[in-house]
Formats: C-alpha cells, structure tokens, sequence
C-alpha cells in the first residue's frame, strides 16, 4: 500500500502533469519508476536538475522488479567490482533515510554458505580480503554455535558485518517522495512507446512520446524500464538494436516457523541475511514483513514476457516451482532443522521479475547509435539491483550529465556493464565461477 506521504505527492504531482506538455525543455527524463528510476530521479533533481520520471502503470505497482517487502544487502560478492558499489550504497541509504525521516534499511550480518572448495564462495572470501571487508570464516561447529544454523561437514560459513533487509516499496516511495521534494516532476499510467533524437534546432535534445500522444522534451534521456528494456529499445531503434536482456519470473517463498521458536529469527536475536552457495543457490531474510513467516527462495525462475505473466499461484503445479519447493524443503530441513515447518511446504508466495543478463552483471552505458550518448541505459540488474540503486542512480545522472568525458572519469567503476563486452563474446563477462540464477 502506497505510504501517506506517497499519496500526498501523487495528488501533487497530478496536478503539475496538467501543464506538462508547456513546461518546456526538462534537462533529464526517465523512463521507468522502479527503484533504479527513482533513485536517478532523487539524484538528478537533488542535484538542481529539471527531472521528469515517467512510468507506464501506477506508481508502486507490483507488475515490475522493485515492489513487495524485502530484499537482502550485502556486500559479499564474487565479482572483485561490486563490494565498492554496495559499500558506496550503504551511506546513500542512510542518507536518503535521513532526509526522509524513517528507515527502509535494517542491517544485520550477513552469512554466506556453501562447500569449503566452491569457487564462488572462495572468489567471495578473495574479495573481503581486497577491500578490507571485515570478515569470520566459520566450519560446522562454530557456525552451529553462534547463528544455530547446520551445515555439513566439508561446508564453511562466512560472516560479515555489511547485510541486512531493505524494504522494497517503502523505499521506492522514499525515492519518489524525496525526487518530488527536490522539485522532479513524476508522471504515472505514462506508457512510453517512443524516443526520437529531436531535429528542431531550437529544441535539440530527445523527444519522448507516450502511447495517448503526450511529448516530453529533455536535453538528455536515462532509460531505467527493468523487464521491458529489451522490448523498448527494440521499439525505438525500429528493431536495428537489441539488448541481451531476457524477462525471467520468480517466485518468493515465505515458510513457517514452529511455535517457540519465532524470536529466533528476528533481527533482534541476531538472525543475519543469508545465501548458501550449493546448488541451487538459495537466499533468505530475516522474520520481519510478516509475524512468523520467513522467506527463503532459490535465486532462479522460467523466461517470461512481461506482459503474458503465468504469475506464482497459477504455476504452482508445474515443474519448475515444484523442483525449487523441494530442493526448499530438504535444505530448510538440514540448515535449521525443526525450528521450521517445512513439510507442509511454504504458506505464501509471491511473484517478480528479474530481468537477465547472460553473465549476471548489470548493463550501464550510452544506447549509442543514432542517440550516442544522449540516451542512457541501465537494466540487466539480474536479481541483485535493489541493494545498489542509490550507486547507480549517482552513475546515471553523472554520465547523462557529463557524456563521455564523464565515461572516461567513471571507467573503472562501469567498464564491466558495458554493451561492448556482447560484441566481444555474447556471453558477456568472463568468470571463473558458475552462474548464480537458476532457470527452469
Ligand atoms: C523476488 C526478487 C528478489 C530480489 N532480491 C534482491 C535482493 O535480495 N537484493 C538485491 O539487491 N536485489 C534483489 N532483486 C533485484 C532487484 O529487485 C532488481 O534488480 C531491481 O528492483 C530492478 O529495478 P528496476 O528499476 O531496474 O526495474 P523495475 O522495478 O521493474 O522498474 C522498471 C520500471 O519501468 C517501467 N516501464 C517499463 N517500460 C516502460 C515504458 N515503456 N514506459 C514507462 N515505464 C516503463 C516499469 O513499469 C517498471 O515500473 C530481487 C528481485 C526479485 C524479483
């Protein structure tokens, strides 16, 4: 449900959408108000930025990526480049929850799982070492001792201080609340079909139109449109560009826990985010949106078109969601033994989308073509974006403002989300380590 605040600024922003095709030339428009839109917007408009953020449903809704009650931070990475991110992003966090006034983060530790030999979970213990993140390596006893959780002999535990649970749609309408504050313009049920490069030499800069006909002017554009990017861009560049993004449908388990044993998983007793890093890759957060319920899910799901979604429930039968409900159950069983119900299986599910790159990593860079770098692109956020939004918000509004030159400045930090890496090898990145999300 949409917060008060929330409600307040969409009856604002209602009002200025009367005057919107009058209000002349915006320095940034973005397409698409999930969390990675919305926090560009806060920082485009924080910046002093004429900003417009447009979104094709109602603000909030839940048909995307960034809606529901949790997701994990942690900065517990095979990648050596993402630890800085989320490092990065934990201080915007607290920032924008300054700013508000209420939380949307609460950190615990997070723990990672897995066989002492995965090469994943090495390449995540090398990257604590790199940048000097505090970190314990347990085995079987002392991970049993101090979180109560079991594993098997030839596993280990790492524990780190950086995790915890961000609340998704809370979050979002923060972004959206500050952007409005800052001055940003937001307009919702604002279907975006296309983006021109504007000839008129008194406009210049990018046209965008909506499917009622609606035009925006702006100077630059950051496209942020999560499941729908490859569908948009195919649209606008009449097919001559496609971007390796492929629409996947997750689905979320919550399970419950036996009576007795409900403290054990609070925040408060000190119950951390986790993933465990065997096959499949399994992730879970604390007891906190629900009483007694915690969510534990596999990191996977079944390719989808956004638009032609089975949704969770109606799937419920089929392979796919049966395979990673068992493989569920078992590790439930052995990881916290009785203190879980999970023989009856989880009691809620919920249903998101990611949207996939072939290497797992982001894509962030100009469209180029005939919009050079006056279009920018961010999507391919493969199931781990949330967390790092508030970081590429801060990227987005630096290389739509700056152009190349600002490419150049922020190299190292996107040289990995590049579209180039697909012309060189389709597959992306290269790593010594096996891909994270699992598809059925
Ligand atoms: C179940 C689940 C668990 C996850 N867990 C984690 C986690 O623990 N940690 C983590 O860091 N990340 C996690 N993620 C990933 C994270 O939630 C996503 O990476 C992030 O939300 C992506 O945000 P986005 O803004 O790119 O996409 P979205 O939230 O989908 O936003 C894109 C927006 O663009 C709009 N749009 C599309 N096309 C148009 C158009 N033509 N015109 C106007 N608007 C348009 C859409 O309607 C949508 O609102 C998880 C994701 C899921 C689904």
């Amino acid at each position: 449900m949409p917060t008060h605040r929330a409600l307040q600024f969409a009856s604002l922003t209602f009002k200025s959408s009367q005057k919107m095709e009058n209000s002349g030339m915006f320095e940034l428009i973005i397409i698409g108000a999930g969390v990675i839109g919305s926090s560009t917007a806060y920082q485009a408009a924080k910046r002093g930025k004429k900003t417009l953020l447009l979104e094709q449903f109602d603000f909030l809704h839940y048909r995307g990526s960034s809606h529901g009650e949790s997701r994990t931070i942690r900065a517990t990475y095979p990648e050596p480049y993402y630890p800085p991110m989320v490092i990065e992003s934990e201080k915007h966090w607290r920032d924008a929850e300054s700013e508000i006034g209420y939380n949307v983060f609460f950190k615990t530790e997070q723990l990672d799982l897995g066989p002492a030999d995965n090469s994943s979970l090495l390449s995540v213990i090398s990257n604590c070492e790199k940048h000097s993140i505090n970190h314990q390596i347990l085995n079987r006893h002392q991970s049993n001792s101090l979180f109560s959780i079991e594993i098997p002999e030839d596993w280990i535990a790492v524990v780190t201080e950086l995790g915890g649970v961000l609340k998704p749609t809370k979050a979002v309408a923060m972004f959206q609340t500050l952007a409005s504050k800052h001055g940003a313009v937001l307009k919702d049920k604002t279907e975006i079909v296309d983006v021109e490069m504007e000839m008129d030499e008194r406009r210049g800069g990018v046209l965008v139109s909506s499917r009622l006909g609606e035009k925006f002017w702006g100077r630059k554009c950051v496209v942020t449109a999560g499941a729908w990017m490859s569908k948009l861009v195919e649209k606008v560049s009449d097919g001559r560009m496609v971007l390796p993004i492929q629409p996947v449908e997750t689905t979320v388990f919550y399970w419950k826990i036996k009576e007795g044993k409900e403290v054990d998983f609070t925040i408060e007793a000190g119950c951390p985010s986790f993933a465990s890093y065997g096959e499949p890759y399994i992730y879970g957060t604390p007891a906190l949106e629900f009483p007694d319920l915690i969510k534990i899910a596999v990191h996977g799901g079944r390719e989808c078109d956004p638009d032609k979604r089975t949704w969770g429930a109606a799937v419920a039968g089929t392979e796919g969601i049966s395979m990673a409900v068992g493989c569920l159950k078992e590790w439930i069983k052995s990881t916290f033994g009785e203190r879980i119900d999970w023989e009856d299986g989880p009691v809620m599910s919920q249903s998101c989308l990611y949207s996939l790159t072939p290497d797992e990593d982001y894509i962030i860079d100009f469209l180029g073509g005939k919009f050079n770098e006056d279009v920018v692109v961010a999507g391919g956020f493969s199931g781990h974006g949330f967390k790092m939004a508030p970081v590429v918000g801060r990227i987005l509004v630096d290389l739509a403002s700056g152009g190349k030159a600002a490419a150049v400045q922020l190299d190292e930090e996107i040289k990995h989300f590049k579209l180039g890496r697909f012309e060189r090898n389709p597959r992306g990145n290269v790593k010594g380590f096996e891909d994270q999300v699992r598809l059925t």
